[in-house]
């Protein structure tokens, strides 16, 4: 039976202080926007915990930035009570990180922050992340290890990131209604992994519709003109 290692869960989605050039995040099939309440988000987590042992790592990631759920400190608290071994990671744009947020999380024993920043050149990193600023990312991300630094222990560990996601998603399943190692060794999954693992990847009908490349190259020309 296989088992995944590492498991993304979209705690926000259609929820973001940006529009990234690249985002799904205004698509119909994204919107409206929700939070995952934490009653729903530890039931999701209770049904991966009979395989707690084989699990390294949960990321807070989706179409949506976890930095704007409210009770983001709350769910990482449930994840490291839930999960016990697994590392936590947010994955997030870094620029709603104020001071008071980044002691709340790494009081909440976050081990891992992953920030997207795609470009240290202004016009770069503005053209592709619609709505931020960079010196302000900055600012956020500097604060964010200074106080990781000031003693607080936690390992906090800051990685660059890059995500392209499309709307035009292959359903696998769901955690609510079925086993994790049923869907991870389910048909459809199974043949993703086969089709991946044989480099045929762009025979997969889910492959051949994505345009976000193309959608990209337009979006980023209209933002530089
Ligand atoms: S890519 Fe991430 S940061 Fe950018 S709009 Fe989408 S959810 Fe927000």
């Amino acid at each position: 039976m296989l088992i995944p290692t590492v498991v993304d869960i979209e705690t926000v989605r259609g929820i973001c202080n940006a529009r990234c050039i690249m985002c799904s995040i205004e698509s119909p099939k994204v919107q409206p926007g929700i939070v995952i309440p934490n009653q729903v988000f530890e039931k999701i987590l209770r049904r991966y915990a009979p395989y707690a042992v084989h699990l390294i790592q949960v990321n807070l990631v989706g179409i949506g930035e976890p930095l704007v759920d409210l009770q983001v400190r709350e769910k990482v608290k449930i994840t490291k009570c839930v999960l016990t071994s697994a590392r936590l990671a947010i994955i997030t744009n870094a620029s709603l990180l104020t001071p008071v947020l980044s002691k709340n999380v790494l009081d909440s024993w976050c081990d891992d922050m992953i920030v997207s920043i795609d470009s240290i050149y202004k016009v770069a990193y503005e053209g592709i992340r619609i709505r931020l600023n960079l010196e302000k990312s900055l600012d956020c991300i500097n604060g964010f290890t200074k106080e990781r630094d000031s003693g607080i222990t936690t390992q906090g560990m800051i990685q660059l990131c890059y995500l392209d996601i499309g709307a035009n998603f292959c359903s696998l399943g769901s955690i609510l209604d079925q086993d994790l190692a049923s869907i991870f060794s389910g048909d459809i999954f199974s043949m993703i992994r086969d089709a991946m693992n044989e480099n045929c990847w762009q025979e997969l009908p889910c492959f051949n519709r994505c345009n976000i490349p193309l959608q990209r190259e337009k979006r980023l020309s209209a933002a530089l003109q």
